[in-house]
């Protein structure tokens, strides 16, 4: 049965004259009718949120991280609901999304339920003339937040920014993926259910350009923009609020390297880099798309990572046994296989993968391509330096660490690596020296939430995580006092 995803502002489900069909990527079926806000149902949204602020704002953290648990407890009892509107609207296994996507969506609240209960202030006593003075901070909210959000971990990446946006008091306005709509209207739901107020929590559904997404970054009364995507699109929103100046916080795009060193527990280091190339079938942004590996154990690794990629099992979703969901859509497959042919053109030898299954029945309208391993690239080819989000991933030689490094630098993006070394000394090294907000050694995409998260270069602007996320969606405020 085809659903209706509706918007919902202030406390209530609005419907809109304009709808859209969210299509499921693994059979191309029709998932949802989803209703789009134009500027002015955005312009409503804002108005709610404003309206709301001042109640919002002057409850305490305790009653806020109270609400906030009380939403993590309704997304784990309502965990099958959300499973199914993720498996429909992305395509991802469930046994990637009962496992990933959904558990961490309810542990966002959590984390930042407990972060900030814990959180406190600063405090200085300054000397003057007339004896001291006392300098203390306080944390008070930006206002009202608009939250634009991707599509390859939905539910992960927009609870990412709503759980801490709300525990520092602001209001959100936030816009999911047109792509992936399903779980952003569950938790809308799970809003109303534990009587958020009315105009806190304001979800728009719709595009980017001409829709929502531009009417949320050009409402002169948005106090601050939480953005995760594309490269070009964070560009294009920096733009367009420069001259609001107001702060934006950016997670965007990356080319991410692995460097597997001769040391390596080898089948530690094969399994780990094909996990970090082909898991959401290459769709997480921190997903490896070039691997460099010390030359004596080059061949082998290579044979050995052709294996892991050949044993993934594409198929139905709802499978247990499916390791391998389809691309997001026919239009993110296309772009997809433009860089299989594009290899070839730039000389790449294709280890294996390179075209689209044969997987019989409905599924043969999905948007499946094979995972791919490339070698024989130059460093300058667009392949490596260009970011594909596919099942993906160059494998180079490389000699010395001094190259390693230089290698995996080369980039204008800068978001992940990861090394793989039974040497710690040289692992801690040169994680030291490698351009990445993140570095993982002998792991990959293991997080805890209170570390810091972000990008260097094209990958992003600012960090979130932990008390970073606090800072962004909080104005410290200096109370100085004469004593
Ligand atoms: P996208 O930039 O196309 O879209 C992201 C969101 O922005 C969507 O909600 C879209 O509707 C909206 N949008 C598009 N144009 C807009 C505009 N002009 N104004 C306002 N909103 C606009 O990105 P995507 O294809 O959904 O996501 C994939 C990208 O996200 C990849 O590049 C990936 O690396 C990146 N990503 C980064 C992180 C991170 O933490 N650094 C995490 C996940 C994904």
């Amino acid at each position: 049965m085809v659903s209706e995803y509706r918007n919902y502002i202030n406390g209530r489900f609005v419907e809109s004259a304009k709808t859209f069909e969210d299509l499921n990527p693994a059979n191309g079926e029709p998932v949802a009718r989803v209703h789009e806000a134009d500027a002015e149902l955005v312009d409503q949204a804002v108005r709610a949120g404003r309206a709301a602020l001042p109640a919002w704002r002057r409850t305490s953290a305790e009653q806020r991280a109270q609400y906030l648990e009380r939403i993590a407890a309704v997304i784990e009892r309502r965990a099958d609901d959300f499973l199914a509107a993720e498996v429909a609207d992305t395509g991802k296994p469930v046994s990637v999304a009962s496992r990933v996507d959904i558990p961490r969506g309810a542990a966002n609240f959590r984390a930042f339920a407990a972060m900030i209960r814990m959180s406190g202030g600063e405090v200085y006593e300054t000397p003057t003339p007339e004896g001291r003075a006392l300098n203390y901070s306080l944390r008070q909210p930006l206002g009202v937040v608009g939250i634009i959000s991707p599509w390859n971990l939905p539910l992960l990446l927009f609870t990412w920014k709503v759980a801490p946006a709300l525990a520092c008091g602001n209001v959100v306005v936030a816009k999911p993926s047109e792509e992936t709509p399903g779980t952003a209207t569950l938790l809308a739901e799970v809003m109303d259910e534990v009587g958020l107020p009315a105009g806190v929590f304001n979800l728009v559904h719709g595009f980017g350009p001409g829709s929502a997404g531009a009417a949320i970054v050009d409402h002169p009364d948005v106090d601050g923009i939480t953005f995760t995507g594309e490269s070009k699109t964070g560009a294009t929103i920096m733009r367009n609020v420069a001259d609001k100046v107001r702060p934006v916080s950016f997670e965007l795009g990356g080319k991410n390297a692995a460097l597997v060193f001769a040391d390596a527990d080898f089948d530690k280091a094969v399994a780990g880099v094909a996990r970090s190339s082909f898991l959401n079938t290459g769709q997480v942004c921190l997903c490896t798309e070039r691997v460099y590996v010390e030359r004596p154990i080059f061949e082998r690794f290579v044979a050995a990572l052709a294996e892991q990629a050949r044993a993934l099992r594409p198929g139905d979703p709802l499978d247990p046994e499916t390791t391998l969901g389809p691309l997001i859509s026919r239009q993110h497959r296309d772009k997809v296989l433009s860089y299989y042919a594009l290899a070839r053109e730039e000389g790449a030898t294709v280890v294996t993968g390179g075209g689209v299954p044969t997987l019989g029945g409905k599924l043969d309208n999905g948007c499946y391509v094979e995972p791919t391993i490339w070698t024989g690239l130059d460093q300058s080819a667009r392949c490596l330096q260009e970011e594909v989000f596919g099942p993906v991933c160059h494998v180079m030689p490389f000699d010395t660490e001094e190259q390693a490094v230089e290698l995996a630098n080369d980039s204008r993006y800068g978001l992940a690596s990861a090394l793989w070394t039974s040497n710690l000394d040289r692992g801690h090294r040169l994680a030291a020296e490698i351009d990445a907000g993140l570095v993982w050694l002998n792991t990959w995409f293991l997080r805890d939430l209170r570390t810091p998260f972000g990008g260097m270069k094209l990958s992003g602007l600012g960090r979130e995580g932990g008390r970073h996320s606090l800072d962004f969606y909080s104005e410290l405020k200096n109370v100085c006092v004469q004593m």
